[in-house]
């Protein structure tokens, strides 16, 4: 019997699909759409969830001045949304106007749209989400005796503390198809948490309070100085981030740079954490991606992503918000002074992670960081009389014999008297791959390679820049079996591998002679040098950029440079090392982006033996 009704009904609803396309034949005749459904066809470019409505009311709030915002939800934002804020408010006979579609107070001409510093002016936000909920607006100004509420259209007198509160009811309730989106609450209000956290990190000097069922979820007192906006920070990207970043406070024409960045060792394998506002406005931007990436690039692996938090602040004029509904995108005026700006900003502090400098590891303090009541052992007890040891290919590697050759010689600080240098004295070689040293702090473990890499690649680097890599002739020339592209990469590149202290020439379809290696490199195994750098130049010579291409061939380069795992060094050369990682930019990471070093403190170590002080 069912059965037959429903093939019957779907008999009927073919029916009804075939006089529909027949009717379209006949185009109904153009009518202007109802202001209502306006206002739901914005809504749904505006308003994607519960935590789009957040954002907006929110960013209403920012604009209106407040100094502080409490967000109340409940069932994810599904059934309530309401935000309160002590701002300029708005006056009575305005309420219905808020409301209106393409009415705003932040801009009134073409001319002010270049340069708005708001968050919103596009004078549609109330009025999608009214269209799609049931809203409430109570607001009173400072100069009013009495507050309003509209609601359903009417505006009356209401009781309310200076500011606005907004209520956002049942969301999409008249919208059923759009409610079919939403996932769960929890999955909705982990949306608006997370908006609220970016947002709070966005506005330091602003308290922000989400209380989600009833529950406080976020408390967040307004950050007034550096220490307060780190730990919010802290708050949003983690503790991991937090204590593996460095400071940025940079400016230069016109623009102003400032925030935290991760280094290389808190790097993610998303883009996840990269907080980037402009002018106090989180955006998405291709161009700062790509001068970020370039920044990092020496110290990451591919496919690595940093975390950050940047605020950029510059006059309105110079970029246009007005490209995204969401206006989650900006368009620089001047793109390509934004972008080297940002490349050189966070270039440099990248390049000033020195070992002991950076902001992961407590500072080298003086006298009185060892801990009441701990001996402190003077460091030159641990064999550091051991006299210097013979002439040895290693003391080249370190540089220095070749110090004098370089461009800009590299300087080694001598401990002052009685002063330890940051990464302390070596005590002794672990395992054939970790140097033990004493410092201030307590304990330094070294990766020997890893950190002799990156004093090698600085050290390639600088020469290269300076087109003064020593190079040095090997007594007997040697012959070395590469493939036939290996070969003509030889010939193709021969002077790229000149500024680099290599020749290696083509002696045959599949052969080159090693003639001169770097001098820096001295000890290294030529043919597998060799075989290493023409594979690099043949396989990307043709697809990359020559300047990425060549740091790339450094990086290789240093490898075969650095004092391999297992090789034993003398006291001498260990603490000669490590001189040469403080003298080092980035020493505080490898090439790869593994970190080089790490500290533990002898307070760190007392916890590990359960020694309460
Ligand atoms: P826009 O923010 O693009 O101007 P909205 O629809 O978001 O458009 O808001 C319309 C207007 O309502 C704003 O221009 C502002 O004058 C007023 N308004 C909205 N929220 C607040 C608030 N929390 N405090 C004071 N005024 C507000
Ligand atoms: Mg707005």
């Amino acid at each position: 019997m069912d059965g037959v009704v429903a093939r019957d009904g779907r008999a009927a609803s073919r029916f009804a699909l075939l006089a529909a396309s027949s009717r379209l034949l006949l185009m109904p005749p153009i009518r202007p759409l109802s202001p209502e459904l306006v206002n739901q066809i914005a809504a749904g470019e505006v308003i994607e969830r519960p935590a789009s409505v957040v954002k907006e009311l929110a960013e209403n709030s920012l604009d209106a001045g407040a100094r502080r915002i409490d967000i109340e939800v409940e069932q994810g934002g599904m059934r309530l949304i309401r935000v309160r804020d002590d701002g300029a408010g708005i006056a009575a006979d305005e309420l219905p106007l808020a409301l209106a579609p393409h009415a705003t107070s932040k801009i009134a001409s073409f001319d002010d749209l270049t340069r708005v510093a708001s968050m919103g002016f596009r004078g549609e936000a109330l009025a999608s989400i009214a269209s799609v909920s049931r809203m409430s607006i109570a607001s009173r100004r400072a100069a009013d005796a009495q507050g309003a509420r509209i609601e359903n259209g009417t505006t009356r007198p209401a009781a309310h503390p200076v500011g606005t509160s907004i209520e956002v009811r049942d969301l999409f309730h008249a919208v059923p198809a759009r409610r079919k989106f939403l996932r769960s609450d929890r999955t909705e209000f982990g949306h608006i948490d997370e908006l609220v956290r970016s947002l709070a990190l966005a506005r330091p000097e602003v308290e922000f309070r989400l209380v989600h069922n009833g529950r406080p979820i976020r408390m967040l007192k307004p950050a007034a100085d550096e220490a307060a906006q780190l730990q919010r920070a802290g708050e949003l990207l983690g503790d991991a981030f937090a204590q593996a970043c460095l400071r940025i406070d940079h400016a230069a024409a016109g623009l102003a740079l400032r925030g935290w960045i991760g280094l290389p060792t808190a790097s993610r394998a998303q883009a996840d954490q990269q907080y980037f506002h402009v002018n106090g406005r989180l955006v998405r931007d291709k161009s700062v991606a790509h001068a970020v990436r370039q920044a990092y690039e020496d110290v990451l692996y591919h496919g690595r992503h940093p975390a950050f938090v940047l605020f950029l602040e510059l006059d309105p004029a110079g970029v246009d918000v007005n490209v995204h509904p969401a206006k989650r995108e900006v368009r620089f005026r001047d793109a390509r002074l934004v972008h080297d700006f940002l490349y050189h900003a966070l270039h440099d502090a990248v390049a000033h992670t020195r070992a002991g400098e950076s902001a992961a590891t407590p500072a080298p303090a003086g006298a009185g960081s060892a801990g009441a009541g701990y001996p402190a052992v003077p460091f030159r007890q641990f064999g550091l009389g051991v006299r210097e040891a013979p002439a040895d290919p290693y003391a080249a590697l370190l540089g220095r014999r070749d110090a004098s050759t370089m461009a800009e010689p590299l300087r080694m600080p001598e401990p002052e008297a009685g002063e330890a240098p940051p990464l302390g004295y070596a005590l002794a070689q672990l395992a054939g791959i970790y140097i033990l040293a004493e410092n201030a702090q307590g304990l330094v473990l070294v990766d020997m390679h890893a950190a002799h890499e990156r004093v090698t690649y600085e050290k390639l680097k600088a020469a290269r820049d300076a087109n003064q890599v020593r190079s040095q002739h090997l007594l007997v020339p040697e012959a070395i079996a590469v493939s036939e592209r290996e070969a003509a990469a030889a010939e193709e590149y021969a002077e790229i591998l000149a500024a680099y202290g290599m020749e290696l020439d083509r002696s045959g379809p599949r052969q080159v002679t090693a003639r001169r290696i770097p001098a820096l490199l001295d000890g290294a195994d030529a043919a597998q040098l060799a075989r290493d750098v023409l594979a690099e130049l043949a396989e990307h010579g043709n697809s990359r950029k020559l300047e990425e291409l060549q740091n790339e061939l450094l990086s290789t380069m240093a490898c075969h440079g650095s004092v391999r795992a297992h090789r034993r060094l003398t006291i001498p050369e260990m603490n000669a090392l490590l001189r040469e990682m403080e003298a080092t930019e980035r020493s505080g990471q490898c090439n790869h982006g593994r970190p080089t070093w790490t500290q533990l403190s002898v307070a760190e170590l007392d916890k590990l033996f359960l020694r309460g002080r």
